[in-house]
């Protein structure tokens, strides 16, 4: 099954971007995965070609038309009548490798790209738009974002990646952040690589990545620590509920 993406933009030349290169780009030349991408400006209502008005209530900016972003979401559908439909907004539910992994075991996805002040809110309810957001900083474009959620979703696609472990070894896999990795030179400026790593002695490697993986996480990303304290600490039968005050 190939993933379709289609990307809703007023910049289709940004695609596919790096998304032609590399691994991407070898699993698009391979059928892997296909890409459309709709000029959200032809579906603009009059001769100017007019996508974005002032917002009501006043303010900075410009907002983009409600009217125009349906007529481009209606005509993406036909194209790729499966996928869900994402709008890429600093607003949304942060993107995260879970989610990821969902999208890139469905048929694919539709990708709405914001400028200026973003979308107007009714699109949301209107067309069943799920909100996504990349991270806590703003982008002058959704376009970047769309291109990140791709790339993760197309790495999974199978037959994309080398050797299928690394894909599941990776951080955010296990609700951790992956253990430090080191490779030759075995002494830089001095720098050495941790004496486990060279004895050669896999149970011992293995402890030793999955003690650093804990230890990162809980100094790097109290926020993933806290989490995965939680789910360990609650059997799945939830048999021993851990009380929350
Ligand atoms: N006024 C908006 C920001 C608009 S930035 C706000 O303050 O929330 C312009 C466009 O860039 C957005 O419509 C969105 O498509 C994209 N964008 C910016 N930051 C993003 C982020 N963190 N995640 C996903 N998309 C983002």
């Amino acid at each position: 099954m190939t993933f379709h993406a289609t990307v809703l933009t007023l910049y289709p030349e940004m695609f596919p971007g790096p998304l032609g290169i590399s691994l991407a780009g070898r699993a698009r030349d391979e059928g892997k995965w296909a890409l459309d991408t709709v000029q959200i400006r032809d579906f603009a209502i009059d001769k100017h070609r007019t996508v974005d008005d002032t917002p009501a209530g006043g303010g900075a900016g410009m907002v983009l038309r409600v009217d125009v972003l349906a007529k481009a979401i209606d005509h993406a559908r036909t194209l790729n009548p499966a996928a869900p439909i994402l709008a890429m907004t600093p607003r949304g539910k942060p993107l995260t490798q879970a989610r990821v992994r969902e999208l890139a075991a469905g048929p694919g996805v539709i990708v709405l790209c914001g400028r200026f002040e973003g979308f107007d809110e009714r699109i949301f309810e209107g067309r069943g738009v799920e909100e996504v957001s990349v991270g806590d900083i703003v982008l002058s474009g959704g376009e970047p974002a769309a291109i990140m959620l791709l790339d993760a979703c197309i790495r999974l696609l199978p037959g994309v990646m080398g050797a299928p472990s690394s894909g599941t070894e990776e951080s955010f896999e296990n609700g951790l952040l992956e253990y430090p990795h080191y490779t030759r030179p075995t002494e830089w400026e001095g720098r050495t690589i941790p004496e486990v790593l060279r004895s050669g002695d896999h149970a011992k490697i293995a402890a030793w990545r999955k003690s650093q993986s804990e230890i990162d996480t809980r100094l790097r990303r109290p926020d993933l620590w806290e989490r995965h304290s939680d789910a360990r600490d609650q059997p799945a039968s939830g048999a021993r509920q851990k009380k929350k005050d």
